[in-house]
């Protein structure tokens, strides 16, 4: 049995969820009989339609918004308590000139009740900017513009319909600022208005809709009824004047309405708002002030759309300066900074493009010969200037359309399309002959020579792994040779039988627990302390010892085996991030996350099980991952990512700057952290890159993103990362990865205050 109290309780319950329901549903039916008083009213005022329907249409509305707000908590009280007041005031406006009127008589100008009525656009403001300041947190000033923008432009024009009612009032100075402040206050609300609207890339949820169709109702009542006053055509008792009822009521209806967590989701369509506003925006701004050359226009519709010119300038230059940073960090990642050719990731790309047309190409993989003598005798500057030489010494030897980076060290590759008559060793040659005329480099006179290897696309290999694998190859039987060109020769490549062998291992490496993850610490860049552990895998090989990802990976890809690897990945990081917190270390763990597992429907389903059984809270586990994953199907990665981030996992943009993720698809991403590509940490004390850092930092904040660089390798970067306000680093200047047992160690000797030598001795990496 219940006692009474108990009963009381779950009456009072029922009520809260139901109470505001059942009270909205009187509400409309009150409004619903206001609506038909006034379309059967006659001449004058009828004291029921006009006084108590008119009265109880308004001022019910106001009670329940004001009611509401106190069912609710923190900031949304606060939001909601703005509204309700603000429509309060206004009502309050509205029994005052009806009792004035029950007596017959018309209320002076101005009255208490005009200053009443005025109070509520600004409340109204101040609740409707609160509430977008909090749900639109950390967007881009991009997105502030934009909505200023459209408030701008579409004030402007309101300005030139309700210009002559801002000017045209006559007598003393308080009877005209109360006269021109009811326009004013019109252009406030609309604006307001398609502001949210816009900000919310023309696609509000929830509860908005209510809102914003009321508010705009509102200032259609407010607008009709002073056009009919200044043209004295208005009358009493038409269904205009249920116009802020009908606005009132809608808003109350909005605020009764639960909120969803969902209203806060990101803009999805911000993309085509973002060029839609402004170009309208403008235009309008622009025939406003045109028009203004032979019409006369009120200052204010003048003021307003000169400020959205302005806007729209600033937008314009923000978007370019976006697009520039874009590019550089882009072009940054794909150049070589000692010899200003293009690096590995240039010559990713370019095969990818031609190799997509089946045109027939020559790979050549160019290597010096002697070079480390060079280095050592004469020293690196010598070894370095005669790098930077290389460039402008073999580029003429290519035709158009033909590239040449470099990999690293004093490797070089060449791609050049092969026209039906063309000898792919001929071009070889050309090369070698090139560098036989003698270098001058600081005093000294060198002749050089190379090793070159050359492989065929598509005939000998159609990927470019696969054919800067058989060019190494080729090039290493050059070496052998003692120097010139050698064609690949699958024949006496062994490579395909090693290949297909470690395919077999690799399988068998997955069942038998051959993977083994290390640790890479990631350290707060300003305070010092560990704040994750990044799992890198390696294959613990029978035969060929401890292998790195890099030689193992792609392999795991093409056999498709990477979604059993990200099992494994991550039920092993999991339970070690479960262990270290059970043995009181309050880390987090981050687990890689390849292309092919992010296209993997099921993967939100197997993170959410993986870490229900080791007992692991969600918000101890980042994902990275890589740009390119992303945009191999940018569609289905943000839909995963938008799932995974429900789990209530962190997530991380991994090798940030190396791809072309776009400015506003990364501002749809559910993700918390950029990590930057260690190319950008390379020489960051000496080159530009220390500008592009910067950048990126100021990027990451501004959509409130950490920021983590990696390849951190020597103090000087991390003192430069420290200035530049970097949130975290990882590096091996901070710590090489290492086994799980090793990083407890280092974790307990870091707690308990022992002085940790950097980098750690004996640690693998
Ligand atoms: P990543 O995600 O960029 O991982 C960081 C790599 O940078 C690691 O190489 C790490 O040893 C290396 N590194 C860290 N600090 C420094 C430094 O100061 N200087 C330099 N030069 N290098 C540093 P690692 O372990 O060889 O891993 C290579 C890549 O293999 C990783 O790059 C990641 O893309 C991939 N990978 C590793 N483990 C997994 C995994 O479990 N799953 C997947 N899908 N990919 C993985
Ligand atoms: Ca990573
Ligand atoms: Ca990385």
């Amino acid at each position: 049995m219940w006692t009474v109290t108990e009963r009381r309780v779950a009456g009072a319950r029922v009520l809260h969820r139901r109470g505001p329901m059942v009270v909205v549903a009187l509400l409309w039916t009150l409004l619903a009989c206001f609506v038909v008083g006034l379309g059967r009213h006659g001449d004058g005022f009828e004291p029921l339609v006009d006084g108590w329907l008119g009265s109880l249409t308004t001022v019910l509305p106001a009670a329940l918004l004001v009611a509401t707000s106190r069912t609710r908590t923190g900031p949304e009280r606060r939001e909601l308590l703005l509204l309700g007041v603000g429509s309060l005031a206004w009502s309050a406006g509205g029994v005052y000139v009806v009792l004035v009127s029950a007596q017959g008589a018309t209320p002076p100008f101005p009255s208490w009740g005009d200053f009443a009525f005025l109070c509520f656009p600004p409340l109204v403001f101040a609740s409707v900017a609160l509430r977008v300041r909090r749900e639109l947190r950390g967007f881009q000033a991009s997105v502030w513009l934009d909505s200023a923008l459209g408030a701008l432009g579409a004030a402007a024009a309101l300005a030139v319909v309700l210009g002559p009612l801002v000017s045209g009032a006559t007598g003393g100075p308080v009877v005209v600022a109360v006269a021109a402040a009811y326009p004013l206050a019109d252009l406030l609300l609309v604006a307001t208005v398609v502001g949210v609207a816009v900000a919310y890339g023309l696609r509000p949820g929830g509860s908005w809709i209510w809102i914003l169709v009321g508010l705009l109702v509102f200032a259609t009542s407010d607008v009709v009824y002073a056009l009919r006053v200044a043209h004295d055509t208005y009358a009493l008792g038409t269904p205009v004047d249920a116009g802020w009822s009908l606005g009132l009521t809608l808003l109350a209806t909005g605020a009764a309405r639960r909120t969803s967590a969902q209203a806060a989701v990101r803009p999805h369509s911000q993309e085509r708002v973002a060029l839609a506003v402004p170009a309208l925006a403008t235009v309008t701004a622009l025939v406003i002030l045109v028009l203004g050359r032979w019409e006369p226009i009120s200052p204010v519709a003048t003021v307003l759309a000169g400020l959205t010119l302005v806007a729209a300038a600033v937008r314009t230059q923000i978007a370019f300066r976006q697009l520039t940073r874009m590019f550089d960090l882009g072009q940054q990642a794909r150049t070589d900074s000692l010899t200003g050719l293009g690096n590995r990731r240039m010559l990713h790309e370019h095969l990818a493009t031609r190799l997509a047309t089946d045109e027939p190409l020559a790979v050549l993989l160019v290597d010096l010969d002697h070079f480390k003598e060079i280095n050592d005798t004469l020293g690196h500057h010598v070894g370095d200037e005669l790098l930077r030489q290389l460039g402008p010494r073999l580029t003429p030897a290519l035709r158009e359309g033909d590239l040449l980076v470099r990999l690293g060290g004093d490797e070089f590759a060449v791609v050049v399309g092969l026209g039906p008559f063309d000898v792919p060793e001929a071009v070889a040659e050309r090369l070698l002959e090139r560098l036989v005329e003698p270098f001058h480099l600081d005093g000294v006179t060198l002749r050089m020579s190379a090793s070159i290897g050359l492989t065929l696309a598509p005939e000998q290999a159609a990927d470019t792994n696969g054919l800067l694998q058989r060019a190494d190859v080729a090039m290493y039987a050059a070496k052998a040779a003692g120097g010139g060109v050698r064609r690949y020769d699958p024949a006496r490549d062994q490579h395909s039988r090693e290949r297909l062998r470690t395919i077999e291992e690799l399988r068998d490496a997955l069942d038998a627990d051959e993977l083994v993850l290390h640790y890479q610490p990631q350290c707060d860049v300003a305070g010092g302390g560990v704040v994750g552990l990044e799992a890198l895998v390696r294959w613990q090989h029978p035969r060929r010892g401890l292998l790195y990802p890099d030689s193992f990976l792609p392999l795991v890809e093409q056999t498709g085996l990477m979604g059993a690897l990200t099992s494994k990945v991550l039920d092993g990081a999991v339970a070690q991030c479960a262990a270290w917190r059970a043995s009181g270390l309050d880390v987090g763990v981050s687990v890689n996350v390849s292309a092919s597992s992010l296209l993997d429907q099921a993967l939100p389903d197997r993170v959410s099980a993986v870490l229900a059984r080791h007992g692991l809270p969600a918000s101890a586990l980042t994902l990275e991952l890589t740009e390119s994953t992303l945009m191999a199907d940018p569609e289905t990665g943000v839909e995963t990512l938008s799932r995974l981030k429900s789990l209530g996992v962190w997530l991380s943009i991994d090798d940030y700057g190396t791809g072309y993720c776009s400015l506003s698809y990364l501002q749809r991403l559910p993700v918390d952290e950029l990590k930057l590509d260690r190319a950008f940490l390379v020489d960051v004390g000496r080159s530009r890159n220390a500008e592009i850092v910067r950048s990126t930092i100021d990027l990451a904040h501004a959509l409130e993103l950490r920021l983590v660089a990696e390849g951190v390798e020597d103090e000087a970067s991390l003192d430069l990362l420290r200035r530049l306000g970097c949130d975290t680093a990882q590096g091996f200047h901070l710590a090489r990865p290492m086994p799980a047992e090793q990083v407890s160690c280092w974790l307990r000797d870091r707690s308990t205050g022992r002085p940790v030598r950097w980098p750690v001795a004996g640690a693998t990496g």
